[in-house]
């Protein structure tokens, strides 16, 4: 009998237990639904994106490492979120060389007048404002490095071209579509065999593609030209010059033929250079942080994750503008719809990401009890595309707990997300992986492609006009409900890693990503 009553009272107590949870339950998918569409209503009606990127991408401009314009939105950033009425920092992580981009000009004086396509490199030096006239030398097939010795007084007092003249300015898809089978066989042929050549006429040299300026410069030569084509129309990648004196240029791949064949043909064409540049010094670096503190759990971080900083020949628009303004974006929805988030809400945005993750990597250094208390991190940086990938990094519960966080994001925004659990751990690439190779859950939003890697990645061409807008609502949209699932989240992320298998090759047990050190002063010359 007193077994029957207790579990009669029992029953009816589990029945109030369970009415509870389920209550709960209820009350939570509410909860949750309605901050869902919250966040889509926001965005649908009232989004910021297009007036950020314009504030961003043509007030400011390109956010190379060490340039006044990187500062300027550094202090852009910290002032938005100010007026969205939160807490935002510029974190110092270390010092660059200063510098800032001014003028290039590149003109064709004979056998004909014309302006040139180009830009000077990133850093390179100055010609002192004023133009610099001179013929040109291509470099040339030595025997070996003891002929290039004896050649190298050839250059003095002319430019020197150290690129391959590309034997065609159109993209692989354009020829796949017109040329006949035979004769896009044989381009193909033809340029592996050409860029074979090149790369073998480099090394008899005696020295390595960063020392060859280095050298020319030191043997007095006036200006270095090349021509780094991105393998599309009207698009070359721009990175950083070697010379400490004289100026290096990329010039467009039209107008690079064009000089080429004359010098080789013997016409001896004459070209001017001016290029304008400020030597800044050493300046200091910094990680944009913003912060929504958490109510229950403020000590447990869920980070949002995109560097700021970009190469300068265009304006940093889809690497990584667009990640930024995605995080931007979220963290103002986020502000408004969900102002007292259980876990804080930190959203890096950060510096010298081209140059080895240095902003990332120094956070973590500085940040362990952020790092040892985050729940997850979603870093976006691969093109404006909408977000189509997700793996779990080679987390063992990884597919658990991003699934149960994707559960709320409404269907047209997920299915066409392909996720891999538990996935492998992200070596390199972007700042997520400065937190994988520590062990924590960092996560990369990986985007649909738009042509990324030949049209706007590093090139030119990377300008606000390639920026897909709608695309960048959809991740806006996402990273918020994620950012919001994780930091409601009753668990905890477990850090447990799966095993890695065995290196085929070698045989022997494949490693975990191992922590890189931020570099925290730059640039550091080249030595070979
Ligand atoms: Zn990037």
């Amino acid at each position: 009998m007193r077994t029957i009553q207790k579990l009669r009272f029992s029953y009816t107590g589990c029945v109030a237990k369970l009415f509870i949870i389920v209550c709960f339950f209820i009350a939570n998918q509410v909860a949750a639904q309605t901050v869902i569409e919250k966040i889509v209503q926001e965005e649908t009606k009232n989004s910021q994106l297009q007036t950020m990127a314009h504030e961003l991408l043509d007030g400011i401009g390109p956010r190379l490492v060490g340039t006044p314009q990187m500062k300027k939105a550094n202090d852009w950033a910290v002032e938005k979120y100010a007026s969205w009425g939160i807490a935002a920092r510029n974190e110092q992580w270390g010092e660059w060389k200063g510098w800032e981009r001014g003028i290039t000009h590149i003109d064709m004086l004979s056998p004909r007048v014309k302006s040139l396509e180009g830009t000077q490199l990133s850093w390179s030096p100055s010609t002192k404002g004023k133009a610099v006239k001179a013929e040109i030398v291509i470099i040339p097939d030595v025997a070996d490095s003891l002929a290039f010795v004896n050649w190298l007084p050839t250059v003095k007092g002319k430019f020197v071209m150290i690129s391959m003249n590309q034997p065609t300015g159109r993209p692989d898809d354009n020829w796949q579509q017109f040329a006949t089978k035979e004769s896009f066989d044989k381009l193909k042929k033809e340029r592996t065999e050409m860029t074979d050549a090149w790369r073998k006429r480099l090394s008899k040299t005696g020295h390595s593609s960063r020392m060859l300026p280095i050298v020319l410069e030191k043997a007095g030569a006036l200006g270095i030209l090349t021509n780094n084509w991105s393998n599309g129309f009207g698009v070359d990648k721009i990175f950083n010059a070697y010379t400490t004196k004289i100026p290096t240029v990329d010039i467009a791949l039209e107008d690079y033929g064009t000089l080429y064949r004359l010098v080789e043909s013997g016409d001896n064409p004459i070209i001017s250079i001016q290029t304008d540049s400020k030597d800044l010094g050493t300046v200091p670096n910094f990680n944009t942080i913003a912060e929504i503190k958490g109510t229950e759990k403020p000590d447990e971080y869920v980070m949002l994750s995109a560097h700021f900083d970009s190469w300068d020949a265009g304006q940093g628009a889809t690497d990584n503008g667009t990640g930024t303004l995605t995080m931007m974006e979220a963290m103002r929805i986020l502000k408004l719809v969900y102002p007292n988030p259980k876990r804080t809400i930190l959203v890096g945005h950060w510096g010298s990401e081209e140059q080895g993750l240095n902003g990332s990597r120094a956070f973590v250094e500085d940040h362990p009890e952020v790092v040892d208390k985050l729940q997850a991190l979603f870093n976006q940086d691969n093109g404006t595309g909408r977000i189509v990938n997700i793996s779990g990094q080679g987390f063992k519960y990884a597919g658990e707990f991003i699934t149960r966080w994707l559960a709320a994001v409404p269907s047209n925004m997920k299915d066409s997300i392909k996720t891999t659990f538990p996935g492998s751990p992200g070596g390199g690439g972007s700042d997520y992986a400065s937190f994988v190779a520590v062990g924590a859950p960092g996560f990369s939003l990986g985007a649909l492609n738009w042509s990324y890697f030949n049209y706007t990645w590093h090139t030119n061409r990377d300008t606000y006009d390639k920026i897909i807008f709608d695309d960048l609502k959809n991740n806006a949209m996402l990273t918020a409900m994620l950012v919001y699932m994780a930091c409601e989240d009753n668990a905890t992320f477990p850090r447990d890693k799966v095993d890695l298998g065995t290196n085929k090759l070698t045989g022997q047990p494949i490693q975990w990503p191992a922590q890189g050190k931020a570099m925290r002063k730059g640039p550091i010359a080249p030595t070979n």
